[in-house]
């Protein structure tokens, strides 16, 4: 079994304390999440997301989370890729998000 090379937002919170390097949440990249204690919340470099914030430049539509689908299985297929492997927390984040948003946005664009 080999160390956990990344962190979470939920991991971060749930030690607080500043856990590196983290991972996004969204887009899946590793060190380009920088912690701000002052908002309890992280900001990826990469895809201009929030960690946990409300308000996010990209909204979550349909096609977004088809694209996290994707990307999370790509990923899982691919455990070489620089981007990082994928665990059972990306796709119970990934689930989340899906039930978080089915009714918001998955069935109601229909
Ligand atoms: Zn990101």
């Amino acid at each position: 079994m080999t160390e956990k090379k990344s962190y979470t937002i939920y991991e971060v919170q749930a030690a607080e304390c500043t856990l590196e390097p983290m991972k996004c949440i969204h887009c899946g990249h590793v060190g380009e999440v920088t912690y701000y204690q002052d908002i309890e919340d992280a900001h990826c470099a990469i895809c201009g997301e929030c960690q946990l914030g409300e308000t996010t430049k990209i909204p979550v539509t349909k096609q977004t989370i088809y694209d996290e689908i994707c990307h999370t299985l790509t990923d899982y297929e691919n455990p070489d890729d620089i981007e990082g492997t994928v665990d059972m927390v990306d796709f119970y984040e990934l689930l989340v998000k899906i039930q978080n948003n089915w009714e918001g946005v998955i069935t109601a664009q229909d």
